[in-house]
């Protein structure tokens, strides 16, 4: 895909669903891809399943709530490639619960996950396309970016933050910068498994996940966004499966 071919694009939460996906469909377009996430098995055969593919893929162990990790895992881009072209900023949690279930352990994690998780992203990789004055962010953020409804209060306002900062940054960056964000709505992914009362996770999969669209869907949304020339920022792309109308 032009624009996409030889670009090294670091992905975030690349172990599973969404950022898996992105992960695949870029390196299968040419891009060489930078997995991070904490579980390093499924990184392995995620990198050695793009390798069998002929696709140049590396991986680096990864906690977007430390910043310092976050800024090894740029670190090891430039290293391993000598460039950064494109940071996903992917890795995301969504324990669903109601206000007075009172899961401050979870609402935390949200925060320091969905939210400061972005920040690391950007205090590390905005030096680098500041130096080169060029580099591209995209980051995922959710249909509940927009949306809110009982359950998704504190995921959704984790998300609506996230499309601030998109919003703020990509009008305080230089003009060679882009910032893109990317809405999914219902995808195939392990995300459920983040609610830990068990009665809310089936609720949730009845009834938000009934419908969902693979997680390739996503990546192709994504490519899109990088595929663009230079000049050419795609801000927002909102996907979702055809038949989810309510949220
Ligand atoms: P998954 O649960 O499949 O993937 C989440 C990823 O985030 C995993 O790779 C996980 O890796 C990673 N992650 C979680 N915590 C951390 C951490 N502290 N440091 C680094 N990585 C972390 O779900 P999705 O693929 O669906 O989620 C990807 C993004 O898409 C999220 O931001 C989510 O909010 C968003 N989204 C998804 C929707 C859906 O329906 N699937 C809808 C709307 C938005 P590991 O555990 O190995 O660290």
């Amino acid at each position: 895909m032009e624009n996409v071919k030889g670009k090294v694009v670091a992905i975030t939460g690349a172990s599973s669903g969404i950022g898996e996906a992105i992960a695949k469909h870029l390196a299968a377009q040419g891009a060489k891809v930078v997995l991070g996430a904490r579980r390093m098995d499924h990184l392995k055969e995620i990198s050695e399943s793009i390798h069998a593919h002929g696709g140049t893929a590396v991986y680096q162990e990864l906690d977007v709530t430390d910043s310092s990790s976050v800024k090894s895992f740029v670190a090891f881009a430039l290293e391993q490639f000598g460039q950064l072209d494109v940071f996903v900023n992917n890795a995301g949690v969504m324990p669903l619960s109601m206000m007075n279930q009172y899961k401050l352990e979870e609402w935390h994690r949200m925060v320091d996950v969905n939210i400061k998780g972005v920040l690391h992203g950007i205090a590390a990789a905005l030096p680098v396309f500041e130096e080169k004055d060029n580099g591209q962010f995209v980051n995922i953020t959710s249909v509940g970016d927009r949306w809110v409804g009982p359950t998704s209060t504190v995921y959704s306002a984790t998300k609506f933050a996230v499309r601030a900062i998109s919003d703020g940054l990509r009008q305080e960056v230089s003009r060679n910068i882009r910032v893109a964000l990317v809405a999914p709505g219902a995808t195939e992914s392990e995300l459920a498994n983040t609610i830990s009362d068990p009665e809310l996770k089936k609720m949730a999969i009845e009834m938000f996940r009934k419908e969902t669209i693979p997680a390739d869907a996503i990546a192709r949304a994504v490519a899109f966004a990088i595929a663009q020339p230079a000049d050419v920022d795609v801000n927002e792309l909102v996907v979702r499966p055809t038949a989810q109308k309510a949220f």
